[in-house]
């Protein structure tokens, strides 16, 4: 991944102890080379390797103790900087209702973005109503239906009418039912189509929205360009929300859009789950391409997930390492936390673990595991390492699983056995770290 080849970058000059011009010149090529990679738009590539390239060839970085640490930092600026900087948060206006339109192609994300945005604007207080605009796709309205029901808020569908009437009608209830937010879900084409703009540009007419977001997929290559300026053109956009950053994408999408729109990001999405989308933070990203760590996305998270009594045995967890009791404990709250890989994907080096892993932590075997600790004696629990192939074989029957998952099971709490280690130190040099300054 893009974090990795950067970090073996880095590690590369961090051996070198004083850096020549050629150290960053070979340097600035691995990173040109892991960023086209990943897909980030070529123009922006170029820009930023000349930009980092030229600050770190200064006398004050070349002569410095540690010129690899500064070079790390540049690269980590000259990201924020492309990212975009400040934090751009989505601000309402004091119209009511207030409407929010999101546009983008077909599959983009849309309607998932949508019904997240709308369970955040609740949580925050609000009482948003979601608008089914997308007439075209069969099940549209009912996927937005059910999802809205998921998270409690109303969904505004309009069976049969078109999607100006829709959209205006639904702005109608909200004034009827005082729902002080609408959120219109739009329809998309796979590929930019007239037809499709052309209603996205009425709708827009007809409402009149105070944001329109465009929903742009972290999987979306070099083609990213022809997208964003389509929709720039057309239908004009006040921010970006990106979807899918928690799949397998390689990410440059996300790298490029503030370049080549000149539109801030405004929120990340990062699983399908309503609570998965992020303020976007260009500094927390930029960290955490770099490998270097979300500490604050992971504190929130936390925070968000956890009461006082699982963050204490975290804690201990953290201090005496852990049983299988700990192992169904934590699964169910980083089940609750938007799953092991968004919380893995987070930590320092921690998509390096997750790969080192086989990518195998999925989510969907945390119903397994539980089943398979249930099946398990309390002295099992507590002192893993007594378990036997006969007694893997009981917990298989036990759990409806086979002895191959027992293993699997066994080696992943091998595993994490390991990087609760490893967090441990982790947490011990954050700590140090911040003393140092
Ligand atoms: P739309 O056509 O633009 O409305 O796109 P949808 O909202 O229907 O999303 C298309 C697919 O992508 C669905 O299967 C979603 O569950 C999935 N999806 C959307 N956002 C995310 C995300 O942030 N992460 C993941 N993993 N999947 C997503
Ligand atoms: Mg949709």
């Amino acid at each position: 991944s893009l974090s990795d080849r950067l970090n073996d970058t880095f590690d590369r000059l961090r051996g070198k102890g004083k850096l020549t011009e050629a150290d960053i010149t070979s340097a600035m090529r691995d990173i040109r080379m892991a960023l086209l990679e990943a897909d980030v738009n070529f123009k922006v590539v170029k820009d930023f390797v000349a930009k980092t390239k030229e600050r770190c060839l200064t006398a004050e970085v070349m002569d410095s103790l540690t010129p690899a640490q500064n070079v790390v930092k540049i690269v980590l600026d000259e990201l924020v900087e492309l990212l975009g900087s400040t934090e751009s948060k989505l601000v309402l206006s004091s119209r009511i209702p207030n409407v929010i339109m999101l546009v983008g192609l077909q599959g983009s994300g849309k309607t998932t973005a949508a019904v997240k945005l709308a369970y955040l604007l609740k949580k925050q207080g609000k009482s948003p109503l979601l608008a089914a605009c997308d007439v075209y796709r069969p099940a549209a309205a009912d996927q937005l239906a059910t999802l809205g029901g998921e998270i409690g808020v109303p969904v505004f569908r309009g069976d049969g009418a078109h999607p100006i009437e829709i959209a205006q009608g639904a702005v109608r209830e909200a004034v009827d039912k005082m729902r002080d937010v609408v959120i219109v879900d739009t329809a998309g084409r796979l590929q930019i189509d007239e037809q499709m703009m052309q209603e996205a540009v009425d709708i827009k007419k007809a409402v009149k929205p105070d944001q329109v977001l465009m929903v742009v997929d972290a999987m979306t290559g070099q083609d990213i360009v022809n997208v964003v300026s389509t929709f720039a053109e057309r239908t004009d956009f006040d921010g970006v929300i990106i979807s899918k950053l928690d799949g397998d994408a390689r990410g440059g999408g996300a790298l490029s859009v503030r370049a080549v729109t000149g539109k801030p990001i405004k929120f990340v999405s990062m699983g399908e789950k309503p609570d998965s989308l992020e303020v976007f933070s260009p500094d927390r990203m930029a960290k955490r391409i770099l490998g270097m760590g979300d500490v604050v996305g992971i504190i929130e998270k936390a925070q968000e997930a956890a009461n006082a009594e699982q963050l204490e045995a975290a804690e201990r967890m953290l201090r005496d390492g852990f049983t299988m009791n700990d192992m169904l404990e934590q699964m169910r709250m980083l089940k609750k936390m938007g799953g092991m890989k968004s919380i893995l994907g987070m930590l320092p080096g921690g998509q390096r673990m997750l790969n080192q892993m086989g990518g195998s932590i999925d989510d969907s075997v945390f119903d397994k595991i539980e089943a398979m600790i249930q099946s398990m004696t309390k002295q099992e629990r507590v002192k893993p390492s007594i378990i036997n192939g006969q007694r893997r074989a009981r917990i298989a029957r036990g759990s409806g699983t086979t002895p191959a998952d027992v293993n699997n099971l066994m080696k992943q709490w091998g595993e994490m056995n390991k990087m609760m280690g490893k967090m441990r130190t982790m947490a011990q040099q954050a700590q140090g770290g911040k003393k140092g300054k």
